[in-house]
């Protein structure tokens, strides 16, 4: 491909709304135009990427025995009233009516689609395992659609679908699929993380999302990098921390004029914050007071809490309800509390000796607090009720966590019968009984897969692409295409690249050599090789890899070989 040919409209400015990165910088490097909201074209540099993306996810999807189908966008609304999913699915479904009035929906997802393709016609076990899958636009009307190709409205997307005869079978197909998953983003170049997930709406079995770390993701990840321990902050499960064992001396009440918070009372007392018991009061939805203590330095996880006590919902507490338990904002421990209340002590707590903790009444403090001596058994609740920090240990092998934010780029869930039995799907199984199929699902967003790997790789002059998925694995630039010399030189170059299998791009436009470098560095090609008239009098070429910066002057007969090698790295 010769760029003078090549639709790419560079820009120096990104629009307005652009917030992210990788929405800047798609539009800067001439890869995608916003057609309307949550809507883009993707130029063929984009395109280029999108169909490397894609041709690695059927390789993958293929190995693990899935088939690609093409199932029509357009679904009738008959069977989502099947399913029971068309009252329910809200607003982001886009919905149609045809020349007859009858109601269609533009697909958001395809399991009515494919479960009522399937019923019919798969009827026997021997016919399964069974996965399908296709690559296709899906439509979803977000409520806020933004970053550019990260939350559009109209996106590509690859969904497979896994049919088994039994609950052994699907975690099966889901155990290839999540293997497959990991082979996807490795092959990408990205940095990720299979996070476990909530599987929420869609009910029973497990679920993973594929996360690739990056700052500026929605989704908040802790990970461990000795092992490949990840999960969502609020899932992190923590180890207990022991704190080193002590003598316990005597509870002491002691006064501390005006420190209601742990700041205040540890530099009162003179004492580390690890030595302070910190206490937050909730309420449920009946009003009943929910009070949960953690170290001074950690922080409650509510959603921790609502798995420790069974309430549905936390409200910050009254003090009205604080005061009637005989507790005071500011000064609460589980010591003398009322039995109206529900404690809850983090697991840790219960590991400290001779603590800090409020004394239930205004400006005083207990001192010399052992949880396991002082706080009574019966009447606590203990639990893993903390948020995961930096540092905490990992659960699995001990290593100090990292924090960092995941942008979720593909998402795998069992189903178990769900939808083969709202859309009575069944076959006969081995004794001849009639039997729901047992189901999987698994998406990646081809667009948002794309974004992610810019928002993983770029710099200040533009993005890095890893060869995999580059739009072009190399770019060949004369300086001057105006001098034959070096653009024969350069298409020589660019024609043994190409014969050796690269995919390569030839600059060959006349604009000055400032303007294409800057180009190729905006847009990123893994490797620039330049001819200028001093590699053409000394016979060389010089050989740039965006990623690292370095240079290499390779003799000319031995540059295809040169770049070849580098690329393998890319
Ligand atoms: P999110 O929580 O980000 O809205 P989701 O969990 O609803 O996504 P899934 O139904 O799991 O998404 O879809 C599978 C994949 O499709 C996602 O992992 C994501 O990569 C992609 N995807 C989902 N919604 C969008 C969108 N609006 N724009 C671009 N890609 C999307
Ligand atoms: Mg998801």
């Amino acid at each position: 491909m010769r760029a003078s040919q090549l639709y790419a409209p560079t820009l120096r400015e990104s629009p307005a709304e652009a917030e992210l990165l990788s929405h800047k910088l798609m539009f800067r490097a001439g890869l995608i135009r916003k057609a309307a909201g949550g809507m883009y074209t993707y130029l063929p540099l984009a395109w280029r990427t999108m169909k490397k993306i894609m041709q690695i996810i059927r390789e993958e999807m293929d190995a693990a025995g899935g088939q690609e189908l093409m199932m029509p966008i357009t679904q009738p609304a008959e069977i989502w009233h099947e399913s029971g999913r068309w009252a329910v699915y809200g607003p982001e479904m886009m919905r149609l009516k045809d020349r007859h009035g009858r109601d269609f929906c533009l697909g958001p997802t395809h399991e009515e689609m494919i479960t009522t393709l399937v019923r019919g016609e798969v009827k026997s076990y021997k016919q399964l395992p069974l996965m399908l899958y296709q690559i296709q636009n899906k439509y979803r009307d977000e409520i806020r659609p933004r970053f550019g190709l990260m939350r559009s409205r109209e996106f590509v997307m690859k969904d497979l679908y896994s049919f088994d005869k039994d609950t052994d079978g699907m975690n099966v197909s889901y155990q290839k699929m999540y293997d497959a998953y990991t082979n996807i983003f490795t092959r990408c170049g990205l940095k990720f993380r299979a996070v476990e997930a909530d599987n929420g709406a869609i009910g029973g079995g497990h679920s993973h999302e594929f996360t690739v770390l990056a700052p500026s993701g929605e989704s908040n990840i802790a990970y461990c990098e000795s092992c490949d321990y990840a999960a969502s902050d609020e899932k992190a499960e923590l180890k207990i921390i022991h704190a080193e064992a002590e003598e316990m001396k005597p509870l002491e009440k002691v006064s501390t004029p005006d420190a209601h918070t742990i700041e205040l009372v540890k530099n009162y007392l003179g004492v580390p914050i690890e030595k302070t018991i910190k206490a937050v009061a909730f309420q449920d939805d009946d009003g009943g007071l929910i009070l949960a203590f953690v170290r001074g330095d950690h922080e409650v996880n509510e959603i921790k809490v609502l798995n420790a006590t069974g309430a549905l919902h936390l409200h910050m507490a009254e003090e009205s309800a604080i005061t009637a338990a005989g507790g005071s904002a500011g000064f609460m421990s589980p010591i003398g509390i009322s039995d109206s209340a529900k404690i809850v002590v983090d697991a840790t707590v219960m590991e400290m000796y001779n603590a800090v903790a409020g004394a239930n009444e205004v400006d005083a403090h207990f001192i010399n607090v052992n949880p396991k001596r002082d706080f009574d058994a019966e009447k606590i609740i203990v639990a893993d009720i903390r948020m995961v920090q930096e540092g905490d240990p990992c659960p699995h092998c001990g290593a100090a966590l990292k924090m960092t934010r995941g942008i979720e780029v593909g998402q795998v869930f069992t189903l178990g019968s769900k939808y083969s039995k709202s859309l009575n799907a069944t076959f006969l199984d081995e004794g001849g009984r009639e039997t729901y199929f047992e189901m999987g699902c698994y998406g990646i967003g081809v667009g948002r897969t794309m974004a992610a790997a810019i928002e993983q790789n770029n710099d200040a002059d533009g993005i890095i692409w890893t060869r995999a998925i580059a739009p072009f694995e190399v770019v060949v630039v004369p300086v001057n295409a105006k001098d034959s010399a070096q653009l024969e030189y350069a298409e020589k170059i660019y024609a043994e690249l190409k014969k050796s299998g690269v995919d390569v791009l030839l600059d060959d436009r006349k604009e000055r050599a400032g303007v294409k470098f800057k180009d190729c560095d905006l847009i990123g090609y893994p490797v620039r090789a330049t001819v200028s008239p001093k590699t053409l009098d000394s016979g060389s070429v010089e050989v740039k890899v965006r990623r690292s910066g370095e240079v290499f002057n390779f003799n000319r007969a031995d540059c295809i070989g040169g770049i070849l090698s580098l690329l393998e790295n890319l």
